[in-house]
């Protein structure tokens, strides 16, 4: 059985990543479209056969809940979208995949985790990276204590954005670099240690004023871990970089990079090199997230993952606002 799945949102991620990834895929196949652009229709359906009666718009969208070719909806828009469409594809009783950030807020989060458990679908989080072996890698360390305890983690990532007037430059429709590349960065240092941060030291600026006025271009935070472990991350729309350095106790692992679409790899102090095949990310964490709901197993990243990452972005903005230490 392969799970019916409509893209929400045909941006770039959908054309250049998704659509093109879902044919890569064993248990998926891309069966629907929700557009608010009419042109992009007869593109998307010549290039994979896309029924008519499986084209919505964001108005009727919600007659997806008497569409049987369609299991799951995968939300693809900005990120102050998230919530709304996570909710009414819930409400039309089909399972969610939901692009990062999760929510610009955390009350978003849960209301987005509680219509799912309420209408009985289940909701995973385009977290791509935890479905690559090469990122398992270095979360089994911390799980088996491979190097001992973490010590100290530098975290980064980044890319330069030339655009100029674009929603992850926009206030409102959950722009900022902090939810959008911040979180990798927060990601590496949440999944090295296995454990969630208790305090926050942020601070957030901009080197182009006139293209990020509305929301931080730059932001740089350090974390602090239950067991004592430390984190620097950085992240940007004005730098490219890509790396995770985590010293242990008794070694390190280096990654670099570790949160790009393919290619992350890295090396431990052992001499282990980290380095697996994986043909494509996104159909790797598609396949996953079929399998679990068709063998009704847990999803690998579900709603709560996304939610625990966005209680520290909003620490994040707090500390940086305020600057000051947000214990968590
Ligand atoms: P994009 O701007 O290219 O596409 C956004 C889509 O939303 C467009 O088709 C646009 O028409 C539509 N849209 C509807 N209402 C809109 C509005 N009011 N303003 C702007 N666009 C509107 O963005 P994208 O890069 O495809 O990102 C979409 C989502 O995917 C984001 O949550 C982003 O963080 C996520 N993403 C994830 C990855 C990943 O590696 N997991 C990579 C890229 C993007």
């Amino acid at each position: 059985k392969k799970l019916g799945v409509a893209l929400v949102g045909l941006g770039y991620y959908s054309t250049d990543l998704l659509g093109p990834a879902l044919q890569m895929t064993q248990h998926c196949e891309l069966r629907g479209i929700v557009t608010g652009s009419p042109e992009k229709i007869p593109v998307w359906q010549e290039k994979y056969g896309i029924k008519d009666t499986n084209i919505y718009n964001y108005d009727n969208f919600d007659q997806i809940a008497n569409n049987k070719d369609i299991d799951v909806v995968y939300v693809v828009l900005p990120p102050s979208m998230h919530a709304e469409y996570t909710i009414r594809a819930a409400k039309a009783g089909k399972h969610v995949w939901c692009e990062k950030p999760m929510a610009p807020t955390v009350a978003e989060c849960e209301s987005m985790i509680k219509a799912c458990k309420d209408n009985n679908v289940k909701l995973a989080i385009g977290y791509r990276c935890q479905h690559d072996p090469n990122i398992q890698a270095y979360m089994k360390a911390a799980k088996e204590k491979t190097f001992g305890k973490v010590k100290m983690i530098t975290s980064a990532a980044g890319y330069f954005d030339g655009r100029t007037d674009h929603w992850k430059q926009n206030k409102a429709l959950g722009g900022g670099v902090m939810g959008d590349m911040g979180v990798y960065a927060l990601q590496g240092a949440r999944l090295a240690t296995g454990e969630e941060p208790i305090s926050v030291l942020a601070q957030t600026f901009t080197t182009r004023p006139e293209i990020y006025h509305e929301v931080e271009e730059t932001a740089m935070f350090q974390l602090e871990f239950p067991s004592g472990a430390r984190a620097s991350c950085h992240t940007s729309f004005g730098i490219n970089m890509n790396y995770l350095n985590i010293n242990y106790e008794k070694g390190w692992i280096r990654m670099k990079p570790h949160s790009s679409y393919n290619g992350n790899n890295g090396e431990m102090s052992n001499g282990t090199i980290i380095n697996f095949p994986i043909e494509n990310q996104q159909a790797t964490q598609m396949d996953d997230d079929a399998l679990s709901l068709i063998n009704g197993t847990d999803l690998l990243v579900p709603g709560e993952e996304g939610l625990r990452d966005i209680r520290v972005v909003e620490a994040v903005y707090k500390s940086a606002k305020n600057n000051e230490l947000i214990k968590i």
